[in-house]
């Protein structure tokens, strides 16, 4: 796998994928680097949100997602709502923020800029998921590391399973200090369901606030290979999924 990240392709293969998957899509929004998708299969079953790529310059979560959906991750029997690419015009040139320089991972609060005014409404007018996965990257980070906002019974083994299938790729995130916050465990941030910043809500936050019962965030370390940050997310990913009731994968 290449270390560049071509957006041009990406929004077709996905859209293939989702398609041969029995996906439905919904465009939230028409940016200049084109359209920020949804797309929703309305299984019976648990409500499962995926997100990636709300930071442009983060690119493994979006092709950890084709990759899952490649690879015929997401089984039958759960009602799945996926977000593949929150950021059009990031991901497009490997930035951050949107076209004017937001951080839209800050923005469901006041809902200032377009893309999250159009995917918070979306949010809200679909049913609650019972589990929000969400894929990032950190530039600082050595090695990989989850958040976990937990407003049910405490579970700490899930998260050690998380961390268990990432060890063949990267070391968890030591030290007393995680992106801010003091870990519970190296490479475990067990947050509160409370934004860190009072206006700066990231996604996180909003689905806690809500009401979704359990969210996991990952972020793996952008100095690395892709190909393994692809391979490490897709990895949580699957076995989060794992979580769920009946959790067999086909
Ligand atoms: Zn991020």
């Amino acid at each position: 796998m290449s270390d560049a990240f071509d957006w041009d392709s990406f929004q077709p293969a996905f859209a293939i994928e989702a398609q041969r998957h029995g996906f439905l899509r919904e465009d939230l929004l028409q940016t200049g680097a084109g359209a920020l998708s949804a797309w929703t299969r309305a299984d019976p079953g648990p409500v499962v949100y995926l997100s990636a790529g709300i930071h442009g310059d983060e690119p493994a979560g979006p092709l950890a997602l084709l990759a899952w959906l490649r690879a015929g991750g997401c089984r039958a029997g759960v009602h799945w709502r996926i977000c593949p690419a929150l950021n059009p015009h990031g991901l497009a040139i490997g930035a951050r923020g949107n076209a004017a320089g937001a951080d839209l991972n800050r923005d469901y609060r006041t809902r200032m800029t377009d893309e999250i005014s159009a995917h918070a409404a979306w949010l809200e007018r679909g049913p609650l998921p019972a589990l929000f996965v969400s894929l990032h990257e950190d530039w600082e980070a050595q090695g990989f590391y989850l958040y976990e906002i937990n407003l049910g019974e405490d579970d700490p083994l899930q998260a050690e399973r998380i961390l268990s299938a990432v060890d063949p790729w990267f070391p968890r995130h030591g030290g007393d200090d995680i992106d801010g916050h003091v870990p519970r465990a190296p490479g475990w941030i067990f947050h509160e369901a409370e934004p860190d910043l009072a206006d700066g809500w990231p996604e996180a936050i909003h689905l806690a606030k809500l009401g979704c019962p359990l969210s996991f965030t990952f972020e793996t370390p952008s100095g690395a290979a892709l190909s393994d940050r692809v391979g490490a997310l897709e990895a949580a990913l699957q076995t989060t999924l794992r979580f769920l009731p009946e959790g067999r994968c086909d």
